[in-house]
């Protein structure tokens, strides 16, 4: 094998192991975007339950207002049966008759806060059904996450061996220049790249010199604007 096409595979590997690393350092972030997902429902349901627990307090305070204003209307009753007189008489019974709007109006207010709280429990439990299903996916989601990382780093070793094995057929001057270049461009990127059809260079994309081009139709070139081999 010549040197470019040993190059050439180094690079392979090297590449395979940066975006297995990259892949590794994301899995956290990856973690966290899937969580996130949850917050949302989370909240609705937490806010739900406070609607909730209003609504039933507000039940509460009405009824036990309702039954307030019926002793009321009751103690009246019996006051205006004991009175002798017709004029008490007749006003104590239109005093008693005023309390049957308010009771009426409270027992309808007390139906439509239990109307409420009926609401609040069926989309509770339509909450809690989308949770308890996102939950599910989430869990499995954050498994295949796991087992896709683990399965990665496992070709980590393989992938060092090789790339050992054949970084010992590369002179060291010419393997310390590809070290440098391949870290100094990130890492994840090829950085010995063929010239284009236009003659520029396949990583900086300028046009290149005759000379360059002349370089590169050796063997192994290099683009004297960015630093990449170039081959044909
Ligand atoms: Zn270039």
């Amino acid at each position: 094998m010549d040197l470019l096409n040993t190059l050439l595979e180094i690079q392979d590997l090297d590449l395979r192991k940066s975006e297995i690393e990259k892949q590794s350092a994301s899995i956290p972030e990856q973690k966290k975007a899937i969580v996130a997902t949850l917050k949302k429902d989370k909240l609705a349901y937490e806010a739900l339950n406070t609607q909730q627990k209003e609504a039933e307090k507000l039940c509460k305070d009405l009824t036990h207002d309702t039954d307030k204003l019926r002793q009321q209307k009751a103690k009246i009753m019996i006051q205006s049966g004991e009175t002798k007189d017709n004029s008490t008489y007749t006003k104590l019974i239109k005093e008693a008759e005023s309390y049957d709007a308010r009771v009426d109006d409270m027992e309808s207010q007390f139906l439509e806060q239990l109307d409420k709280v009926e609401d609040i429990k069926k989309q509770k439990k339509d909450i809690a059904g989308q949770l308890k299903s996102m939950i599910s996916k989430i869990e499995q989601d954050i498994k295949d996450l796991d087992l896709r990382h683990k399965n990665l780093v496992a070709t980590l070793p393989e992938t060092e061996a090789k790339r050992n094995e054949l970084a010992k057929l590369v002179d060291e001057e010419t393997l310390i220049h590809y070290d440098k270049v391949f870290q100094s461009k990130g890492g994840l990127r090829a950085v010995i790249v063929p010239i284009t059809h236009d003659d520029s260079c396949g990583f900086c994309h300028l046009k290149l010199s005759a000379k360059d081009i002349a370089s590169a139709a050796k063997g192994l070139g290099e683009c004297l604007e960015c630093g990449a081999f170039l081959h044909k």
